[in-house]
């Protein structure tokens, strides 16, 4: 492989908080002389960039595609290849549901360097936030992250099987999973109990982090009742259990009444 004069880091932000950061994130937002962020990274993590280095914003809020990711990733390998130091921080990890995979290739692919630092995922984050482990060893053997959204090689995800590996004891963590509750609820509504344990969170890690708890029953109208919009998790299994069955944010934005 060819050596190249820049180099890319792909750097995950975390669900937002700053103090969730790792250390090797801040040294690379640090010696970045580059940064194209994605939308779900919180702006406090951007004060550890340099004040000399440019910051891009490319975000592709909710499936509205203001910067295609064929873009993104010219546009990284042109600076990389221009000798600066790229850094792409992305929400999360950049490996889960970030397409921090393609990216990496398509650098790989030019000889560009390419080094990825973990960061806390949001489905971690928010589970955490509810105190609660996504792997209790009295309620599951196990966790599954699931995207509600993307459909993999064409292929929809198929929730009744999902359901009934949630069944044997596997926490199900839903991303991307808000627009589409309804057809979850019904998927898993196929092999798991109708008093499952839910609980949706919003903003995790964030001031503005909302989130309510309910079951598996009563899903898709805990997210519309507590207004619970993008970015959110959705979290289902018996690790919940303990948790007040009851929309716990403060001042849900458009509940309605008696609902
Ligand atoms: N790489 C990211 C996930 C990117 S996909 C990660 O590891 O977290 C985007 C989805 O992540 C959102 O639709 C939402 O489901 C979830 N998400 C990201 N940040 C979140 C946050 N602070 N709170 C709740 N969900 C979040």
């Amino acid at each position: 492989m060819k050596a190249s004069p820049g180099r890319v880091t792909l750097v995950g932000a975390g669900p937002g908080d700053p103090e969730l950061l790792t250390l090797k994130a801040v040294r690379a937002i640090r010696s970045a002389t580059l940064l194209l962020v994605d939308d779900l990274v919180g702006d406090g993590v951007l004060r550890y960039a340099r004040r000399s280095a440019r910051i891009v914003h490319v975000g592709k809020r909710g499936g509205c595609r203001s910067t295609p990711q064929a873009f993104i990733q010219k546009l990284m390998a042109a600076e990389a290849l221009n000798g600066e130091h790229v850094v792409r921080l992305k929400g999360g990890d950049p490996f889960v549901f970030g397409r921090g995979g393609e990216e990496a290739e398509h650098l790989r692919a030019r000889g560009i360097a390419v080094e990825v630092v973990n960061g806390i995922t949001a489905g971690l984050a928010a589970a955490t936030s509810l105190g609660v482990p996504l792997t209790h060893r009295e309620h599951a053997h196990g966790v599954m992250l699931v995207t509600g959204h993307a459909r993999a090689n064409g292929a929809p995800l198929h929730w009744p099987t999902l359901a009934a590996a949630a069944a044997q004891g596997l926490t199900l963590v839903i991303y991307m999973g808000v627009a589409t509750v309804e057809e979850v609820q019904r998927g898993l509504l196929a092999a798991l109990d109708a008093g499952t344990p839910v609980a949706v969170v919003q903003h995790a890690s964030l001031p503005a982090q909302r989130h309510a708890v309910g079951t598996l029953a009563g899903l898709a109208a805990l997210v519309r009742e507590g207004g619970l919009g993008s970015p959110a998790v959705i979290v289902v299994g018996d690790v919940l259990r303990g948790l007040r069955h009851a929309a716990l944010d403060a001042a849900p934005a458009r509940r309605r009444r008696g609902a």
